[in-house]
């Protein structure tokens, strides 16, 4: 009996005293190894035990059933120098009362499931899987250190049920972390972290204060420019307020029509093909206002065409003195937004290369990937699933060729691996175009 029992646990060192089934799973009594020296002197042959008690250890599940483990937990003292001590427990994680190889399982079926499923199944309660959690993705924050972005993307991500911020590298196309929220503070204390901050160059965002006042408090050197993706939808906005406006004066039929056909309005006018122009131009020949609007519209997304920023400036002021007659309220969002944030949106024309957050929808997608069954996840779940769980962007830094000696050597660099920049998660994958 004994034997048969020994070998059920998998743990050799321990005696498996007894084993019985109860109503909330299976408890085996054990009996950790004796110490060989004492923990405290390290003299050997003089502890003797002082006194005992059991104490319950969890264990992996076993076909579905919670295992507690009663293990047999004694005190020795050292004749040697008069202390006691409790012996360290081998295959245990001390601080938990649980087995090492439970508290890897709970490691990573924290990552692929509720933190109330994983505690059910394991007998565990809810906050040791979570601290189990956070302990894993602290370690794997701490492993994956990403690269400083020149040019960083700031934007915003509906996750379950609320905005939360995050932060990209845009010229690598890479996410480098999400936060709970967009509150000022909690973006503060993001940006102060990040290594280096002075090779910051261009911060790009969407036209939330917060995030400006964050960025100009902590990278006060860095030029701020607003996302062109964000601004031009306010145009669309406008464009449809005044689609919506015609409501009144249309049948039932026209309005379905109508409503239909908003998609067309609200594409390019290069976008167009013959077909759906020729629709367009039914709606525009009836209603002048239509026409007007969208061809403001038009005028706005041209702005962004301008290749300098004097230009910009222009088209941008003719633009607003051009609001078509009777149109003032429906503009006025974005007349204003334009206006609270002119100089970052001036910026765009300032710098090398065309700054947008445009691939932020493939991090949408990332997203909706990594958290199909979305529900009874936290956040700290979600965000550890998203950037610890994906394919990340690196580039190791092959060692410099001298033209005039060959590959160069260093001795002393020989056994240690290339450098490797690490830049996020890749997002490629989840490109569409
Ligand atoms: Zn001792």
């Amino acid at each position: 009996m004994s034997h048969f029992l020994d070998n059920v646990l998998h743990l050799p060192e321990y005696q498996v005293l007894n084993a019985v089934e109860k109503e909330d799973g299976l408890h085996f009594h054990i009996d950790p190894p004796a110490p060989i020296a004492c923990e405290e002197c390290g003299t050997v042959g003089e502890s003797v035990r002082f006194g005992k008690r059991d104490v319950a250890y969890r264990d992996l599940p076993v076909h579905g059933k919670r295992v507690t483990l009663w293990l047999m937990r004694r005190r020795y003292s050292c004749r040697a120098c008069d202390k006691t001590f409790r012996p360290s427990l081998p295959e245990m994680v001390d601080d938990h009362r649980m087995t090492r190889r439970l508290y890897r399982y709970v490691e990573k079926e924290a990552f692929n499931h509720p933190y109330a499923y994983v505690a059910d199944t394991t007998g565990l309660d809810e906050k040791t899987v979570r601290e189990i959690f956070r302990k894993k993705a602290e370690l794997l924050a701490a492993w994956h250190r990403f690269e400083t972005p020149r040019y960083l993307g700031i934007d915003e991500l509906y996750l379950n049920r609320r905005y939360r911020c995050i932060l990209t590298n845009l010229e690598e196309r890479t996410l480098l972390d999400l936060l709970p929220g967009r509150q000022q503070d909690a973006v503060i204390r993001r940006l102060t972290e990040i290594k280096d901050g002075h090779k910051v160059e261009v911060v790009s965002m969407d036209m939330w204060k917060p995030y400006r006042n964050a960025v100009q408090m902590v990278l006060p050197h860095a030029r701020i420019v607003v996302d062109k993706f964000h601004v031009v939808r306010m145009a669309n906005d406008a464009l449809e307020k005044i689609r919506k406006g015609l409501r009144n004066e249309l049948t039932a039929g026209q309005r379905r029509t109508l409503k239909g056909d908003r998609k067309i309005l609200l594409k390019r006018a290069h976008d167009i093909s013959d077909h759906e122009r020729l629709i367009m131009e039914t709606w525009t020949g009836a209603f002048p206002q239509l026409l007007s609007a969208y061809d403001h519209k038009e005028r706005f997304y041209h702005i962004w065409d301008c290749i300098n920023r004097r230009d910009a400036e222009r088209a941008l002021a003719r633009w607003i003195d051009e609001i078509p007659p009777g149109q003032k309220e429906v503009w006025k969002d974005l007349v204003k937004a334009v206006s609270n944030w002119h100089e970052e949106m001036m910026t765009y024309f300032e710098t090398d290369i065309p700054i947008t957050n445009a691939f932020t929808e493939s991090i949408n997608r990332l997203a909706k990937d990594k958290n199909r069954d979305g529900r009874g996840y936290s956040f700290e779940v979600m965000r550890a699933r998203m950037l610890y769980t994906t394919k990340h962007k690196k580039i190791s830094q092959k060692t410099k060729e001298s033209p005039f000696m060959g590959r160069a050597i260093t001795t002393y660099s020989r056994s240690l691996p290339d450098v490797e920049k690490n830049f996020g998660v890749d997002l490629s994958t989840f490109w569409e175009d």
